[in-house]
């Protein structure tokens, strides 16, 4: 059987999942397919994705084709790929199948969508030809945003079936893909729904308080915040007794699931009260009648009691270590080592049923549950030694491969510089490297093997291969202290030596969320003119380097890409983007404007786009004003913030080697590009759009604005160097207002913008 090129796609169920992954195909530039029982409820489902943000754009949508399945069947016969999301109901996949069966195209793949029932039952009665083109892709919700996909195949399906959908999932929809054995729940419901039941089941047991308990549950774990019962509130209380339900019918009378109660008695009273979460109005944790505060479930007596800061001796003596906190004999120190070890045995128990190796059920925790470290990962945190112990004292048996980990001293370890995990194999357990996917550059996996060519305490320089370097960044946020703007300064003049082509990216939280606003503040505080001149000098300079490098350089952004963050983006020769980057100048924020050429470089985009002076000024005077950021990277390109020629990458483990590529393909023939000037209209045009805006705004942003406008206003046409001296002055200006200080302060002490 040849490739399979996935151009046209069909999804039949236009409810919460079908909905959400046929948006998502739109967003991989496919057209799209979607039917329903009606063709009502099919554009219904595209309705509710534009409303809560599953398609990248909105004009996205008008790729999605809506039909019904009593009429318009027809339409698959051309679509690549058939995904199936109707309702958990085997007779109506068995009829559906049976109907995509007979108007399929011979190459097209079919695909379910199902959470629970096993791909064998599926295929039951199918022809051969059927089947080898049959697989599940499990999407979790919602599809945009959750990047996990489990794929299991049979033994009939064919290989080729399964390498091109992975890579279309990997490349195309930006997912990680695992590899699932054909297992009740699969890898991530399977664990995470067993880690949900035993979190509540214990937190009843013991009567911890609701708000200690999600405390316990959470970050010194790599927990998500929300913890066990903030997460049965978000998730839907009436829902997760079915999901447990259905995975305790579908597996064994041995397996540990079915020790604990689906409904336990006070879920049980609280659902006969509509307490559903947070969709019913209430459910461990609610508002308080007056909506101004938050109340909470008392675990003992059922009733609702003004929340607490989450205190508990365990909790402060742990600060934030994890073998501290189940070490610890106070109540939420049991409660976490009970949750932990229940867990983390049953995760351990599940290599190979579930999947081949470890580091694929960590994977698809990570990526699936928003675990920081997988169950694997978070037993080589704690030990495996002294889970095996705990268990042992608990009369528990110690799973096989866990024992195997404890004589091994873990899961994983580095072998010459490569990343292993400890894999089961028939007679014993043997390390084997964790793959890395063609085509990926892992920043991570360079550091375990190579040295940096350079580095301080704010920036490295990388060898990624082929002659590029990556220059990373590694301050706080990836925050631009003075010494990370010389890094950049000092390495875009060293990288030649060694490279003929230079990437700026980074493995953190964030690309960037900005200018270091601590030492703003110091030198603002000190009334210290001379220094916040130099600091807004030190960023123009180290932003021209990379503008004015007689070599290409490509800044890889994701994530957050805020303030200078967004600047040092702009002024590379291009960008590659993660399409859920969040891109902007949002400097207004912290009472300042973009003072290292970020306001000169949207004005020349901008410039490319409107042929009209005046029409580019007032549009980036409302985009900086307005501190806005991109919900994405298409949406970055509608704003200006990236170029056309710019590129997207879905996948965010590809960045670095998507941004490698354009790097290299920019090298034939480069030159640095030239600046063109920038026309200024005269300033009524921008009078009049403060003017606009003026209702909406706060005192201080009335001032912030019209430092804006006089920077872009003339009429006159500027270098980009004099353009830039009127945003240093401004800057200046404005760094050292007390209004600007209040709003620093409070932003750096909250996170969150002050009005004033
Ligand atoms: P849903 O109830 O929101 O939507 C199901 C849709 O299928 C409805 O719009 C319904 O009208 C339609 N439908 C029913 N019978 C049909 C038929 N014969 N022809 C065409 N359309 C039909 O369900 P959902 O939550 O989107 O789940 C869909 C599938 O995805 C299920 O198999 C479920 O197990 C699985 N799943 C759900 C989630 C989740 O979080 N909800 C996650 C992963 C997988």
């Amino acid at each position: 059987m040849s490739d399979i090129t996935i151009r046209k796609a069909a999804v039949i169920g236009a409810g919460t999942m079908g909905s959400g992954i046929a948006a998502h195909l739109a967003n991989a530039g496919l057209d799209v397919v979607l039917l329903d029982i009606k063709l009502e409820f099919a554009q219904g489902g595209i309705d509710r994705q534009l409303k809560a943000g599953g398609f990248m754009r909105p004009e996205f949508a008008a790729r999605v084709k809506p039909g019904a399945t009593g009429t318009d069947m027809g339409l698959l016969a051309d679509c690549d790929w058939i995904i199936e999301a109707v309702a958990e109901r085997i007779e109506i996949k068995h009829a559906l199948f049976t109907s995509i069966a007979a108007v399929r195209k011979p190459d097209a793949i079919a695909a379910s969508n199902t959470s629970t029932i096993p791909l064998h039952i599926l295929l039951d009665g199918f022809s051969e030809d059927f089947a080898s083109h049959f697989l599940i892709t499990h999407f979790f919700n919602p599809p945009r945003h959750m990047r996990l996909l489990e794929l299991v195949t049979g033994p009939r399906t064919a290989s080729t079936v399964a390498d091109t959908i992975t890579r279309f999932a990997d490349e195309r929809l930006g997912k990680g893909v695992v590899p699932c054995k054909d297992t009740p729940g699969f890898i991530g419901n399977r664990i995470g729904c067993y880690w949900l039941a035993v979190g509540l089941d214990e937190a009843i047991r013991s009567g911890i308080p609701v708000e200690v308990a999600d405390a316990t549950i959470g970050r010194a774990f790599g927990f998500p915040k929300t913890g066990i019962l903030g997460l049965y509130d978000l998730i839907g209380n009436d829902l997760m007794p079915q999901l447990i339900r259905s995975l305790q019918d579908a597996l064994p009378k041995t397996d540990a699931v079915q020790a604990i109660a689906a409904e336990p008695p006070l879920l049980h009273d609280m659902l006969a009260k509509g307490l559903t979460g947070r969709k019913g109005g209430g459910g461990f944790y609610r508002r308080s009648a007056d909506r101004k505060s938050i109340e909470v479930i008392d675990l003992t007596t059922g009733a609702y009691r003004p929340q607490q800061p989450a205190t508990s001796d365990s909790l402060d003596a742990a600060n934030g270590d994890a073998r501290a906190l189940i070490g610890h004999p106070g109540q939420a120190g049991r409660y976490a080592r009970a949750v932990l070890s229940a867990t983390l045995a049953y995760s351990a128990s599940l290599v190979p049923e579930i999947a081949d190796r470890p580091d694929l059920v960590d994977e698809a925790m990570r990526l699936g549950y928003g675990w920081k470290f997988g169950p694997f990962e978070l037993i080589d945190r704690i030990g495996a030694q002294w889970l095996a112990d705990a268990l042992a004292a608990d009369g528990v048996a110690v799973p096989p491969l866990l024992a195997d980990a404890t004589r091994s001293g873990g899961f994983y370890r580095i072998v010459d510089g490569v990343r292993h995990v400890l894999a089961p194999r028939a007679d014993k357990s043997d390390y084997v490297p964790v793959p890395i996917a063609d085509g990926v550059i892992s920043l991570a996996a360079i550091k375990l093997r190579d040295r940096p060519v350079s580095t301080d305490e704010a920036a490295s320089l990388w060898d990624i291969g082929d002659g590029v370097g990556l220059l990373e960044f590694h301050t706080k946020m990836n925050s631009f202290s003075p010494a990370l703007l010389n890094a950049v300064t000092r390495t875009v003049k060293l990288a030649p030596q060694h490279f003929k082509a230079l990437v700026i990216g980074n493995e953190g939280p964030a690309f960037s969320a900005g200018a270091d606003l601590s030492a703003v503040l110091a030198m603002s505080a000190n009334g210290d003119a001379a220094g916040i001149r130099a600091f807004a000098l030190a960023g123009v300079a180290a932003f021209d380097a990379v503008h004015d490098a007689p070599y290409p350089i490509v800044g890889a952004g994701f994530g957050a890409a805020l303030g200078g963050g967004c600047e040092v983006l702009l002024h590379c020769h291009a960008v590659v983007a993660d399409a859920e980057i969040g891109i902007g100048l949002v400097e207004p924020r912290v009472g300042l404007l973009p003072g290292w050429g970020g306001l000169t470089e949207l004005m020349v985009r901008l410039q490319e786009r409107f042929d009209d002076p005046a029409e580019a000024a007032a549009t980036a005077l409302r985009t900086v004003l307005a501190a806005t950021t991109s919900a994405g990277a298409h949406d970055a390109r509608a704003k200006a913030f990236l170029r056309p020629t710019d590129g997207i990458v879905m996948n965010h483990d590809r960045l670095i080697a998507q941004a490698k590529a354009h790097a290299l393909a920019l090298l034939p023939g480069f030159t640095t590009p030239v600046r063109a000037p920038v026309t200024l209209p005269e300033a009524s045009v921008l009078d009049a759009v403060l003017a606009d805006m003026a209702p909406s705004l706060a005192p201080h942003d009335i001032v912030i604005g019209r430092a804006i406008a006089d920077v872009l206003s003339g009429p006159i046409t500027l270098t980009h160097a004099e353009l830039n001296a009127r945003a240093v002055m401004a800057f200046e200006a404005l760094a050292l207002s007390e209004p600007t200080r209040a709003r620093i302060t409070q932003m750096l002490r909250t996170g969150k913008p002050l009005r004033n």
